[in-house]
């Protein structure tokens, strides 16, 4: 397959999995293209959804701060390692109760499946990642995995992007629990099937049909192989392109960042129009219309 027909069987996927840090922005600032990205997405009429181990926020939460940023982008449309965390609970002891440490977004998404806050004798404790994190919630988790409560991490991430540097992400919070009662937990999000799997069903296409574009290699890029759906990674985040030789797998794509992507796609178009015109002897501008038709 050459350059061309590469960059054709990426575009022509019917369904996008986007991750969001890293990708469609980094701290409180928009990553260069994507608005323009998102607007191929809607303008070609593909299915999407923002795929975020993040789980901090709910939905809403992460509807509005993209509305901040610029973009409109419908609730239906966010999959969090809060809403898969609270899933998996739901489907292995529906009703169960849990002690938690984390955010708004994991406690919502806890909520609405029904999990009870248990401060006395929990099935399980869930933990993501927080601000509101002491030694007495340590001390309480410790305590309650040793009565018998499942450890849970809402995803498996260490670290993640901040304004002013690394911060620690859910894996790291989990770590002094995991040492203090020599268990594992079970992490959900990324790059755990169960969380990919209820993601391209969400994204209502076949699996052939699908990619996912991500920042990092041992989360984003991983997920995408073992699901079976193309890769794309963008280097706007956690992965510098030289790191990509440390894995023993690679990405199918990789990019500058989606603004590139949307580029090459945008300049797909106008290579198809260039060359239909040539063809055709006419002017470049009256195949505009139909080369974007035809090809979009
Ligand atoms: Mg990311």
């Amino acid at each position: 397959m050459n350059q061309c027909d590469e960059l054709t069987a990426l575009k022509t996927k019917q369904g996008f999995i986007c991750d969001m840090d890293g990708v469609i922005y980094s701290g409180e600032s928009l990553i260069n293209g994507a608005l323009e990205f998102v607007r191929w997405l809607e303008e070609s009429g593909k299915r999407y959804l923002f795929l975020t181990n993040a789980s901090a926020y709910t939905p809403l939460g992460l509807k509005r701060r993209l509305a901040r940023l610029g973009l409109n982008i419908d609730e239906s449309q966010f999959y969090t390692s809060a809403l898969a965390t609270a899933e998996f609970l739901h489907n292995q002891s529906p009703g169960c109760s849990a002690y938690v440490i984390g955010d708004s977004g994991l406690h919502h998404a806890l909520n609405q499946k029904g999990i009870s806050m248990d401060e006395v004798n929990p099935d399980y404790v869930v933990v993501g990642e927080t601000r509101d994190y002491n030694y007495d919630k340590i001390s309480r988790a410790i305590a309650f995995v040793e009565n018998g409560a499942r450890l849970i991490g809402a995803h498996p991430d260490i670290t993640s992007p901040g304004d002013d540097g690394l911060l620690p992400a859910a894996r790291a919070l989990v770590a002094p629990i995991e040492l203090a009662t020599g268990r594992k937990a079970y992490y959900v999000g990324k790059p755990n099937a169960l969380m990919m799997r209820t993601g391209i069903s969400m994204l209502g296409v076949h699996s052939s049909e699908a990619a996912i574009i991500g920042d990092r290699m041992d989360t984003d890029i991983i997920a995408g192989i073992e699901s079976g759906i193309t890769t794309v990674l963008v280097l706007t985040g956690v992965t510098a392109k030289e790191q990509v030789k440390d894995y023993p797998y690679r990405p199918k794509y990789i990019f500058e960042d989606v603004g590139e992507l949307a580029a090459q796609f945008t300049e797909e178009k106008a290579m198809v129009r260039r060359s239909l015109a040539a063809h055709l002897k006419v002017p470049h501008g009256f195949l505009r219309h139909q080369a974007e038709r035809s090809i979009a």
